[in-house]
């Protein structure tokens, strides 16, 4: 759904629930991660993009003055009711921590937001590694923003929504999902150097490719595990290598050390170092319109995260080998899994004209491998959080 219908709908559901429009109409978008995975704790670069799903906030301020904050979510049975007289503290309704906790990040700074009616519905598929959490977090912080006149610099609106994640919700998330939901711009990636935190907007304006996400719909439980596994092993190489974290270490230097790591810590390296050379090397191709060069990267980047990194699957797999047989011809310039692994979705850089087709052949082929339904939809890149009415 386009932005503007969205908006219009989440204004008419607010007059439903509390029978008067809305004064505030705020959203902020989900994400994909074009390129540059495991790279964010070793300090290194992603390039992610904002994508045309997002939450959307409607709010007014409520009737008879109450000083609480009331959400209704159409992805909840529950309510969020978020006493602003207390202290503010994470709650079992597991959910509202989710704004909770921003709603704690602008009180610590002495913004008072005041009380609410908002209504919140949200296209960014929950769960799904598209970032409906940083979504709902940036949203929320959007709109207090809005309501309170009082505007945070870019990136500590971003940190203050990852804190919420952390403390509330208790998710040890990066920073790349705030980021990007708040400093997404349309036709741009975002560069993001995870140890400076600086951050480059990243011109994609032709309007021949788009982004083709797919989503497994499978996700294997032995993610978590493993993911500590591979920030230790990380880590390890890093001591070797003699540098405070694998974004300091160049390919040559690893290669002479190969001999005083474990096979297995050595190939764990070589993903992170290589992985942060195609990422900037992918912002310069995208710069460039030079779509068969990011494809490339993209196939790239996902080989090594299968033999090198070990954390995709059979069906992320599955889903790149379709869209390699599909190839340039076809309309696929590249694709990869994104986002931790071991399920969750892939991402493809796709000729617009070709998305229907390629979107039918990946849905079809995938069926036919795994006996499993992908969830497909394209997005070019859209713009970050934005308040629409207020
Ligand atoms: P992802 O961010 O990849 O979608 P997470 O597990 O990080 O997955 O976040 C999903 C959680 O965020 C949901 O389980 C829910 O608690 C919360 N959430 C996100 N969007 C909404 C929404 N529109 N309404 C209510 N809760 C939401
Ligand atoms: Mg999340």
């Amino acid at each position: 759904m386009r932005l503007n219908d969205l908006s219009a709908q989440v204004a008419a559901d607010f007059l439903k629930a509390f029978n008067r429009p809305p004064r505030w109409i705020v959203a902020a978008p989900g994400r994909v991660n074009v390129i540059g995975e495991h790279t964010d704790y070793n300090d290194g670069f992603v390039l992610p993009m904002a994508i045309e799903f997002y939450a959307v906030m409607a709010a007014d301020r409520p009737p008879g003055g109450e000083n609480r904050v009331l959400i209704h979510s159409t992805a909840e049975s529950e309510p969020a009711s978020i006493d602003l007289s207390a202290p503010l503290r994470p709650s079992p309704l597991k959910w509202s921590n989710y704004p909770r906790g921003v709603i704690a990040g602008f009180l610590e700074r002495g913004i008072n937001l005041g009380g609410l009616d908002v209504f919140l519905r949200s296209t960014v598929p929950l769960g799904g590694g598209l970032s409906s959490s940083a979504a709902l977090e940036v949203s929320t912080a959007t709109l207090i923003e809005a309501v309170s006149g009082k505007k945070l610099d870019p990136v500590e609106k971003a940190l203050l929504c990852q804190k919420a994640e952390h403390e509330f919700a208790n998710v040890p998330c990066g920073i790349m999902d705030q980021f990007i939901s708040v400093m997404g711009r349309e036709s741009h990636l975002l560069l993001l150097d995870c140890r400076t935190r600086k951050t480059e907007l990243v011109p994609m304006r032709d309007p021949s490719v788009e982004l083709l996400i797919s989503n497994t719909n499978v996700r294997h439980e032995l993610g978590s595990g493993q993911y500590a596994k591979r920030r230790a092993q990380c880590e390890a190489a890093a001591c070797v290598l003699g540098v405070p974290s694998l974004r300091d270490a160049q390919p040559a230097s690893l290669q002479s050390a190969r001999g005083k790591m474990e096979d297995v810590v050595f190939r764990r390296a070589r993903h992170v170092i290589g992985e942060n050379e195609r990422t900037v090397q992918a912002a310069a191709a995208v710069r460039a319109s030079q779509w068969q060069k990011v494809g490339d990267l993209m196939y790239a980047s996902h080989k090594s995260l299968r033999d090198d990194y070990e954390v995709s699957c059979a069906e992320l797999d599955a889903i790149v080998e379709i869209a390699e047989g599909i190839g340039p011809q076809g309309g696929v310039y590249g694709c990869r899994m994104t986002g931790g692994g071991f399920g969750g979705c892939t991402v493809a850089l796709v000729k617009t004209d070709a998305v229907q087709a390629v979107t039918q052949q990946i849905g079809a082929a995938y069926k036919e491998k795994t006996g499993l339904t992908a969830t497909i939809f394209g997005s070019r890149p859209a713009a970050g959080a934005t308040v629409i009415k207020g």
